[in-house]
């Protein structure tokens, strides 16, 4: 048996919120520009590369034991069924890409992905970009491992396959905190000073998932309506950069005043019953109730840990919450 049969490679990358989410109109190819200041989260996917019998890609998917999603597909609230099992999943594709950008046509033998997930389905945190990402660079490092390739692609080359994925998988890649322009796709990364606290988020889903095109079709449905503002400036405000880091402790209402989501008008059209989970985050406990990218979690910002957990756990009214933070930097 030779030796990559025996080996195992594992990558993790993390899911993501958008703190600030600013979209320019539909161009004439159909994308849309946006200025978009990204923080991983606490949640993270991790995806084992194995050399597997059979050829070709095979995946397994394991929900992480005791994570908030293991609890909601308990209460049959999460059907792992909602995600492919086959070459429609995003880390079969990431896969594929990178065997292909290593020349490898007919690889030795099968690859296996085991994919751990914890980041919730369909709900605007980029799970299954997170996924691609772990998996552009497990398969990466087993290539060569596995002596199927000499050198690594390197991690700008990983970004570059990870666009053509999907526009949050370049950032899930290099995770932290990264302001995104083009199609989210150009990123600055940005430093978190050494002891930055990280922003406590309660984040609560809803009962149905919404699709991002359909979210940036209302949106342009809407401006072209006259209903809502065309898209204006791009930039992510310096303000905003600044506060968050900053070091020590953060004015969590100041950032609060600044984040912004131009989703969240067309995500509410589309959920009315959307506006009910912001209405119930106006309290005193929470410094922001925000559409989570497009939509439909909703996340709340608050001012500290006990504060989310007792959110997370009031009894009654929303049942899937979950308590995650910013900037958990995942960079392996
Ligand atoms: P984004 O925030 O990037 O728009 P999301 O977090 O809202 O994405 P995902 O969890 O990535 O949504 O899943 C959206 C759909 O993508 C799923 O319903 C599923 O059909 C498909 N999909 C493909 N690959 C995966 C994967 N690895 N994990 C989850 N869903 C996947």
């Amino acid at each position: 048996m030779s030796d990559f049969q025996q080996l195992s490679v594992a990558a993790t990358a993390p899911g993501k919120i958008n703190l600030y989410f600013a979209v320019g109109d539909v161009q004439a190819n159909g994308y849309h520009p946006v200025a978009s200041l990204y923080s991983a989260v606490s949640l993270q996917e991790r995806v084992t590369v194995t050399a597997a019998e059979t050829s070709g890609i095979s995946l397994s998917l394991e929900i992480v034991p005791g994570s908030a999603l293991a609890a909601m597909e308990q209460t049959g609230e999460f059907d792992r069924a909602a995600v492919p099992l086959n070459h429609k999943n995003l880390a079969y594709r990431a896969a594929e890409a990178v065997l292909e950008a290593h020349g490898i046509s007919s690889p030795a033998a099968g690859l296996h992905l085991h994919i751990e997930k914890e980041v919730p389905v369909a709900g605007g945190m980029a799970g299954g970009s997170a996924d691609a990402a772990a998996a552009l660079k497990a398969v990466n490092e087993f290539v060569v491992k596995a002596g199927w390739a000499d050198t690594e692609l390197t991690r700008e080359q990983l970004m570059a396959l990870g666009t053509r994925l999907g526009a949050d998988v370049p950032f899930c890649v290099i995770g932290g905190l990264a302001v995104g322009y083009g199609v989210g796709e150009e990123l600055t990364p940005i430093t978190v000073p050494e002891g930055t606290r990280q922003l406590p988020l309660v984040m609560v889903l809803n009962d149905r998932g919404l699709s991002t095109p359909s979210v940036f079709t209302e949106l342009d449905r809407a401006r072209a309506a006259g209903d809502l503002p065309a898209g204006g400036e791009l930039t992510v405000p310096a303000e905003l950069v600044d506060e968050l880091t900053r070091g020590g402790e953060l004015d969590v209402r100041r950032i609060a005043e600044l984040m912004r989501n131009d989703l969240q008008a067309p995500a509410l059209a589309l959920a009315p019953e959307l506006r009910q989970t912001l209405a119930a985050g106006d309290t005193e406990d929470v410094a922001a109730a925000l559409v989570s990218g497009s939509g439909p979690t909703v996340a709340w910002l608050v001012a500290n840990d006990e504060t989310a957990r007792s959110l997370a756990q009031a009894p009654g009214g929303h049942r899937r919450v979950f308590c995650t933070t910013t900037f958990s930097a995942d960079v392996n």
